[in-house]
C-alpha cells in the first residue's frame, strides 16, 4: 500500500495537508514525500461515516414493493427472490450498494446477507471496510440449525483469507426466525472466537407479543437467557423496549442501531428510545437498513431524520442534537467495531471525507455540524479516503458505469427468472 498526501484541505478552519501511510494518518500539516499527492481543493476534512446496519445487496430490490405491510412485503417481494438469488446477483447488488455508500461518505458497513463470499469479493474489490455476517435462519428446524452452524464455522475460517478490511460476524436474523438452540450456539461461538453478533431486535410489537407468549419474556430478556447479550452484539431497530430491556441493553453495552427511515416506512409503531438507551450505557448508532426498506443508503439523510424523529417523539427540540447524531454515524460505531476512524488525528485510521461547502445549501457557513446533519445530503461529499486510499476522487469512482450496468442486469435477470417460475 503506497503513501498518500492530501493537500490543500481545511481542518479546524486552517488550511493543511494530511499524510497517510499503511492505512493510517501519520501526520497533519507536515511536508512529506508521498507516492500519491491529491489536491483537496480547499474542501473541509471530516471523519468518514460508518453504516451500522444494512443488507447491501438489497439494492436489487429498491422500489420493488413499497407501501406494503412488513410481513406481506417480505413474503411476496423479498423472500421468493432471495431464495433464488445467485452469487453473481448478490455480488452486483453489493457493488451497487458500496458505490452508493462511498458516494455519501461511508467507508464501513455492518452487513447481514446471503452468500458471504459474493459480498466479501465486492468489498475487497471496492476498497471499503465491512463486518459481514451471513444470514442465519433455521426456522426452528434442527437439521437446518445444524447445517447453519456448520456453515458459520466454515465461513469463520474461510474469512481469514480476506484482507483486514473484512471482519466476519455471526448474524442470527431475529428471534422469530432462529431456534433457541442456534441462538445459544451463536452466543457461545462468538464468545469463544471474540466475534461480533448481528441481529434484528424488538422491531415490531408483534415480535414482542409473540415472544412473551412463547418464552414468557421480552426479546431482550430472551437474548439474555440464551447467552446472546454482550458488548459484541449489534442489535438493529430496538424500538419496542421496556424499561427493563433498556437497562439490560445498557448493562451489557450492546450496540443499538437506530434505523429511522426503515422504521417509519414499515410503520413499526414505535421510536428508538435514544436518550434512555444512551443514559443506560448502551452504544448508540445509526444505520440505513437495506435499500428495500429505505430506499437509499445515504447516512446524511438518516442522521437528519433520526434527529427530527427524536425531537418530534419527545416533543423536545433539544432531543438528539446534531453533534450526537454525527457521533452515532462515526465515533460510536468506530469504537464498537474497533475501526479507529472517528477522528482526524495522527495514529487514526486514514478514513476521511472531503466536504464541499461551496454549495447553495451549505451557505452561509455558520456551523458545520448543523449543516452536515440538517442541510447536507450525500452529494456534499467530494472525495473519500478509506484505509489511506482514494475511493472517490472529486465525485469520480472507478468502474462506476460497469457496476451500474452489472447491477441492472442482475436485478433484471433475478426478477425475470423468479417471476417466470411462478
Ligand atoms: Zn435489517
Amino acid at each position: 500500500m503506497g503513501s498518500l498526501l492530501v493537500e490543500n484541505v481545511i481542518l479546524d478552519d486552517q488550511k493543511t495537508s494530511i499524510y497517510c501511510n499503511n492505512g493510517k494518518i501519520v501526520s497533519i500539516g507536515e511536508d512529506c514525500n508521498a507516492d500519491e499527492i491529491f489536491d483537496g481543493c480547499g474542501y473541509i476534512v471530516h471523519p468518514a461515516l460508518n453504516n451500522s446496519h444494512t443488507h447491501a445487496a438489497m439494492t436489487l430490490f429498491r422500489g420493488n414493493g413499497d407501501d406494503m405491510p412488513l410481513m406481506e412485503w417480505l413474503q411476496t417481494r423479498v423472500w421468493p427472490y432471495e431464495q433464488n438469488i445467485s452469487s453473481e446477483e448478490v455480488y452486483w447488488g453489493t457493488k451497487l450498494a458500496i458505490t452508493e455508500m462511498i458516494r455519501s461518505g461511508i467507508v464501513f458497513f455492518n452487513d447481514m446477507y446471503w452468500d458471504f463470499h459474493a459480498v466479501a469479493k465486492a468489498v475487497e474489490e471496492t476498497g471499503i471496510k465491512a463486518c459481514l455476517s451471513a444470514v442465519f435462519i433455521d426456522f426452528d428446524d434442527p437439521v437446518q440449525a445444524k447445517s447453519q452452524q456448520k456453515t458459520n464455522e466454515r465461513l469463520h475460517i474461510e474469512a481469514k483469507d480476506y484482507s483486514d478490511r473484512i471482519t466476519f460476524g455471526v448474524g442470527p436474523h431475529a428471534i422469530y426466525t432462529v431456534s433457541e438452540d442456534s441462538l445459544r450456539w451463536a452466543g457461545e461461538f462468538t464468545r469463544e472466537h471474540n466475534l461480533k453478533l448481528h441481529i434484528h431486535l424488538s422491531e415490531t410489537e408483534y415480535e414482542v407479543k409473540e415472544c412473551v407468549k412463547t418464552h414468557s419474556c421480552s426479546p431482550v430478556e430472551y437474548l439474555k437467557r440464551t447467552g446472546m447479550l454482550s458488548d459484541r452484539l449489534a442489535a438493529a431497530h430496538t424500538v419496542w423496549l421496556s424499561e427493563r430491556d433498556i437497562g439490560l441493553l445498557g448493562d451489557y453495552g450492546v450496540l443499538t442501531i437506530n434505523n429511522p427511515v426503515s422504521n417509519m416506512k414499515l410503520a413499526v409503531g414505535e421510536v428508538y428510545p435514544y436518550r434512555k438507551l444512551k443514559d443506560a450505557g448502551a452504544v448508540t448508532a445509526i444505520g440505513t437498513d437495506g435499500a428495500g426498506s429505505n430506499n437509499n443508503l445515504d447516512l446524511f439523510e438518516e442522521m437528519k431524520i433520526a434527529a427530527l424523529l427524536q425531537k418530534f417523539k419527545e416533543n423536545d427540540p433539544t432531543a438528539l442534537p446534531a453533534g450526537e447524531a454525527i457521533e452515532m454515524a462515526t465515533i460510536n460505531p468506530s469504537n464498537f467495531f474497533g475501526l479507529n476512524n472517528g477522528q482526524i488525528k495522527p495514529g487514526s485510521a486514514a478514513d476521511f471525507i472531503l466536504i464541499d461547502v461551496q454549495r447553495p445549501e451549505m451557505q452561509p457557513m455558520h456551523n458545520l455540524t448543523s449543516h452536515l446533519v440538517y442541510s447536507a445530503n450525500g452529494y456534499a461529499v467530494d472525495s473519500v479516503i478509506c484505509d489511506g486510499r482514494l475511493l472517490m476522487k472529486h465525485r469520480k469512482i472507478e468502474n462506476e458505469e460497469e457496476i451500474m450496468e452489472g447491477a441492472y442486469r442482475a436485478a433484471k435477470n433475478l426478477f425475470a427468472r423468479v417471476d417466470k417460475a411462478k
